[in-house]
């Protein structure tokens, strides 16, 4: 499985990580049939932002809310390690609750992709996928 990105989209997303550097930043990614054509960038109220991240729930209502009324659908989000590589922690899996979902991680030496599935190789919560910019 790839996961498909609009070039524009990525750029967005890692100049929002920059510039919230050294703090994690995170966002939602929008999009439809898999490819992601929109993200969203969210105020990460995680207590320790150097290390960990908490997408605000008032994006995520407000993300749900506009996919109901006829935006674009949820397909996952986007989170930076500004000093560490672009793996999921084990943190990150345990929060993986949304089967489905795409998890960009933008480390410090660019940006991976994995997947949310039951039993994944990575922590028993994720699979890597190819990222295809469009
Ligand atoms: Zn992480």
């Amino acid at each position: 499985m790839m996961f498909r990105i609009a070039r524009q989209t990525l750029a967005e997303i890692r100049a929002d990580c920059a510039a919230r550097a050294p703090e994690e930043a995170c966002g939602l990614l929008l999009g439809r049939d898999g490819a992601v054509e929109s993200s969203v960038a969210a105020e990460n109220v995680a207590d320790e932002r150097l290390r960990h991240f908490e997408i605000d729930p008032a994006a995520l209502f407000a993300a749900h809310r506009g996919a109901r009324s006829g935006g674009l659908p949820m397909l996952g989000c986007y989170h930076s390690h500004p000093d560490a590589p672009a793996f999921p922690s084990r943190l990150d899996a345990e929060r993986a609750l949304d089967a489905g979902w795409v998890w960009l991680i933008l480390g410090q030496h660019g940006e991976k992709a994995y997947r949310v599935v039951a039993n994944g190789p990575i922590h028993g919560r994720f699979e890597t996928v190819g990222i295809t910019i469009i």
